[in-house]
């Protein structure tokens, strides 16, 4: 009751008091909202493979462990990511699998995870929204060459999990086109309506495939032992010095 002479409670408190049961009455326990929006269709909201993970992260910027979970569904990282591509998909199901390896309770804790991905949009954006690891924080390694894999390590026990995409599952159609459009954007030719379209569909295909299909059919994962996470290779100690005092 709010303090004060009357016996009826003040509009304050009462509004105080509906605006606080609104928000828990619309968030009970931070569940993803995953309903069918324009940049996110019904094969990916309705699809088998399409799970929320759930977090636990921290209270705030010098906070301790949140209490409660949350989750993190596919549509969170479309709608921050921008769109929801082949490249997401391939992510949020690969990273879910090796979460669901390293995290035995189901719980992924984003305070204990450095990640090393693939350097494309896509990949990154999902490696780091959904793990927690940061460029910033030398936790998140991006390497040129690696194909559809990840390397997911939990800080705190070194555990490593590798996970990639089967061979054959990426359709070579699709390589091939995204090269050549590629190609002609970077001589600043232009390229066709047709063209487009046909790799949108080509890479909603692939979604769709990833978000439906058995997950051994699409993925392996295996364990790393003794992996030594490294934020890059630029910096290292100099080795043509190490035997300069040594005796002749
Ligand atoms: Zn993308």
């Amino acid at each position: 009751m709010s303090p004060g002479t009357s016996k009826f409670p003040s509009y304050s408190y009462l509004k105080n008091l509906i605006t606080r049961e609104k928000k828990i009455i619309e968030a009970p326990s931070g569940h993803a909202e995953n309903g069918v929006d324009w940049f996110y269709p019904e094969w990916a909201a309705d699809a088998r493979n399409n799970r929320p993970i759930i977090v636990r992260d921290t209270d705030s910027a010098l906070g301790r462990y949140n209490q409660q979970t949350k989750e993190l569904g596919l549509k969170d990282l479309a709608r921050v990511h921008g769109h929801l591509c082949d490249g997401l998909v391939i992510a949020y199901v690969l990273l879910k699998a090796a979460f669901d390896h390293l995290f035995n309770d189901g719980i992924v804790d984003r305070t204990d995870l450095q990640v090393v991905t693939k350097n494309s949009p896509c990949m990154v954006d999902a490696a780091g929204l959904m793990s927690g690891a940061r460029i910033n924080f030398q936790t998140l390694r991006v390497e040129a060459q690696l194909e559809n894999i990840f390397i997911v390590q939990r800080i705190s026990t070194g555990q490593t999990i590798r996970v990639s995409l089967n061979d054959g599952v990426f359709p070579e159609e699709t390589d091939r086109l995204a090269r050549r459009i590629r190609a002609e954007r970077a001589k600043g030719n232009p390229v066709s309506a047709e063209d487009i379209d046909r790799i949108e569909e080509l890479h909603d295909q692939l979604s769709k495939k990833m978000l439906s299909e058995d997950l051994d059919r699409l993925l392996t994962v295996s364990e790393l032992e003794d992996y030594k996470f490294h934020f890059n290779d630029l910096y290292v100690g100099r080795g043509d010095v190490i035997n300069k005092s040594m005796p002749r």
